[in-house]
């Protein structure tokens, strides 16, 4: 469609940009513009498109069907610390698990192969695949397979779509004023990992992905609150910083981050520091932001970091009733506005 003069300030783009995959505004803007659209105001009981969480959840009964898709274009795709059919797998259980699901009753997966993909290759990312489903204690149920012509796409791109039963369901929108903001693990490892092998940044060896299913995580989690979590999200494109705005638009607080409180290895650091990125806004894939009620606060830390995936786990922001919609970084000397991305800095990183 032609832009139209006159449209306004926000008059749209007349093609699709890199931008609009990044997890960002952008993102935000097509998906409510256009590809939702006729959907957006659709009622559904419980969790429908409207809310744009992590996926919908479906009344059954007195339980929840929670639905989730997700397809993967990452670049390279094999990459220290992962590879795509790990990512493929960990990203939908991940997005299930944010949602309270983490009994995951089956995972589909769609393949498309350019031509003359190594067989091998194929073989790695299923023994991979097979791999973190066995961690995540998930199976694939059904799947679909295409090839393209050869630069019809570049290398492959794995859609899976996971499905769970859940007595309760945690949106991404249910904090208030005092809840805690805990963060499972180190933040930047996924992103980082993958731009520095991009660029041969040479310190390969020292910076991995965090990819890793969090179901088990979770549900540790879940166990210790006694329904006190009000709200999770898992900070993978446009990073903490995106996924925090989200929350907090959605739930409509505001959110002060205490700087020094957020866990970073020195590794990342000092990779973003090289390559010019806020880790604030770097994807992750094994790590997620839990909100709970003060007084469970700390039962919920004891928990996550009797976990192998969350043993660096931290207590890093609290919500308030001012600054509401906003995110307020505490860095200890002063206070600033910490805006998410316009999208993820990086392309083609999940
Ligand atoms: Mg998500």
């Amino acid at each position: 469609m032609m832009a139209t003069p006159g449209m306004g300030p926000r008059a749209r783009d007349e093609r699709v940009t890199l931008k609009h995959g990044a997890g960002g505004r952008a993102m935000r803007m097509l998906i409510e513009e256009t590809l939702a659209a006729g959907f957006l105001d659709a009622s559904t009981e419980g969790i429908g498109l409207a809310a744009l969480d992590d996926g919908a959840a479906l009344r059954i009964g007195d339980r929840w069907l929670v639905v989730t898709t997700d397809s993967h274009v990452i670049h390279p795709v094999f990459y220290p610390g992962g590879d795509i059919g790990r990512l493929a797998v960990a990203g939908t259980v991940n997005d299930l698990a944010v949602m309270g699901a983490t009994e995951v009753l089956g995972l589909t997966s769609a393949v498309v192969i350019e031509e003359g993909f190594l067989h091998s290759d194929l073989e790695r990312i299923q023994r991979s695949m097979q791999e973190t489903c066995r961690e995540a204690g998930a199976k694939i149920v059904t799947g679909d397979t295409k090839v393209m012509g050869r630069g019809e796409l570049d290398g492959i791109i794995i859609t899976t779509t996971g499905v769970a039963i859940a007595d309760a369901v945690v949106s991404d929108a249910g904090l208030s004023a005092g809840d805690r903001i805990l963060l499972t693990g180190p933040i930047g490892d996924h992103g980082i990992a993958l731009m520095a092998a991009r660029r041969g940044l040479g310190l390969e060896g020292e910076l991995r992905s965090d990819v890793a299913p969090l179901n088990g995580l979770i549900r540790r989690a879940l166990d210790a609150a006694d329904g006190a979590i009000t709200a999770m999200k898992d900070p993978t494109r446009g990073g903490l910083a995106s996924a925090l705005t989200e929350m907090a638009e959605k739930s409509r607080v505001g959110i002060v981050i205490e700087e020094a409180a957020v866990p970073i290895t020195s590794v990342v650091r000092s990779a973003a520091e090289i390559l010019g990125l806020d880790p604030f806004h770097i994807a992750n894939e094994g790590v997620a932001v839990i909100g709970v009620r003060p007084q469970a606060a700390d039962a919920v830390l004891d928990a996550v970091s009797s976990h192998p995936l969350g043993r660096s786990c931290a207590i890093i922001a609290t919500c308030t009733d001012e600054h509401v919609r906003r995110l307020i970084l505490d860095t200890g000397i002063g206070r600033r506005l910490l805006s998410e991305p316009e999208g993820e800095p990086l392309p083609r990183i999940c």
